[in-house]
């Protein structure tokens, strides 16, 4: 199997996130591509590339133009009234069911482009964040050459991006990007299924009215977990794409995840009756028992299971880095889901 794996994710080190009001600790840390990388190269799990970079433009399949620019030139717009270069957050949102032109104050666009105070603009975010979103591309190229597998070892993460707006530690859609590209190349149908722990609601939202990619999520039930507001069972697609999206949604996994892996067996039916040339797969593994944001009670061994299974679909599959912030396990989780694969 092939790793894509680009370091300028170290661009993106926000001092933290507001949650519940205090400035909290910021979880999607760079230190975690870095255990995922040891891990792979450790066992020996297959070569280790850079990213090819695709031009700008091609960001604009997934995301709005004017969203693009906003995360392009928003650091710098934002200097006269943040000499000292603090994180920049939003301070106010547009009210639910009012449409607004995009504005052109600084502080009005951290607002209007973004759902939450958990994905912060740095002096490097844009570098980060288009490096990833060219390390998940670089797969789907892979994959479009005839690979079988491929790692796309994103960070930032990407599945709550949506076509215009950032939050939950993502900017660009990684995974959308690489389905979008996979379907520009002449693949007619691809799954795109997420397995964080947390609901897919960008990649939900970007491929909702399209039946050409089918989404599935499994995740913590909305009714309690971030990010609260999406991913009920019954959103099911709009329009044309009504009956392409399917959502587990879950208040536990089981003590020994025995729901989880029901909810993934579900998915699998759906995938084969949708018949997708190729898969991808949204892979967080926030989904484990010691994950500090999680609810779910995963083992380390479950990712070697999830890995085998995944394989056992037979499709061509682009793994794609999501979530996974318990920092000690996250690279032998990881590791797990791509040695399983690879078995
Ligand atoms: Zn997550």
């Amino acid at each position: 199997m092939k790793i894509i794996y680009r370091p300028d994710h170290y661009r993106q080190n926000p001092k933290g996130v507001f949650w519940q009001g205090q400035l909290d600790h910021y979880h999607e840390s760079p230190v975690r591509a870095e255990n995922i990388l040891r891990d792979i190269e450790q066992r020996g799990l297959g070569e280790i590339i850079e990213p090819q970079l695709f031009e700008q433009a091609l960001l604009e399949r997934v995301h709005r133009e004017d969203y693009l620019r906003f995360l392009r030139t928003v650091w710098q717009r934002a200097k006269p009234e943040n000499p000292e270069g603090k994180d920049l957050f939003p301070a106010c949102y547009v009210p639910r069911g009012q449409s607004a032109p995009p504005p052109e104050a600084v502080t009005a666009q951290l607002g209007y482009y973004s759902f939450d105070l958990s994905a912060p603009i740095t002096e490097g975010t844009w570098d980060a964040a288009y490096a990833s979103a060219n390390v998940a591309l670089t797969g789907q190229q892979l994959l479009m050459a005839g690979e079988r597998a491929v790692f796309s070892l994103c960070r930032p993460p990407g599945h709550h991006a949506g076509i215009s707006y950032c939050g939950g530690f993502c900017f660009l859609n990684n995974a959308a990007l690489a389905a979008q590209a996979l379907r520009d190349n002449g693949v007619s149908r691809v799954a795109l299924l997420d397995v964080d722990f947390h609901h897919g609601n960008g990649t939900q939202d970007i491929f909702y009215q399209r039946s050409d990619v089918l989404f599935l999520s499994i995740h913590g039930h909305p009714d309690c977990h971030y990010p609260f507001f999406s991913g009920h069972r019954d959103e099911r697609g709009a329009g044309e794409g009504h009956g392409f999206t399917y959502n587990y949604p879950l208040y536990a996994s089981g003590s020994r995840g025995e729901l989880w892996f029901e909810a993934l067996d579900s998915a699998f039916g759906e995938i084969k009756r949708f018949k997708p040339e190729v898969l991808v797969v949204s892979l967080g593994v926030d989904t484990y028992k010691n994950d500090p944001v999680s609810g779910f009670e995963l083992s380390t061994e479950d990712y070697l299971v999830i890995g085998q299974k995944l394989s056992a679909l037979a499709l061509p599959t682009l793994f794609v880095m999501e979530g996974g912030y318990n920092v000690e396990a996250i690279g032998e989780n990881v590791g797990n889901v791509l040695a399983g694969f690879s078995l």
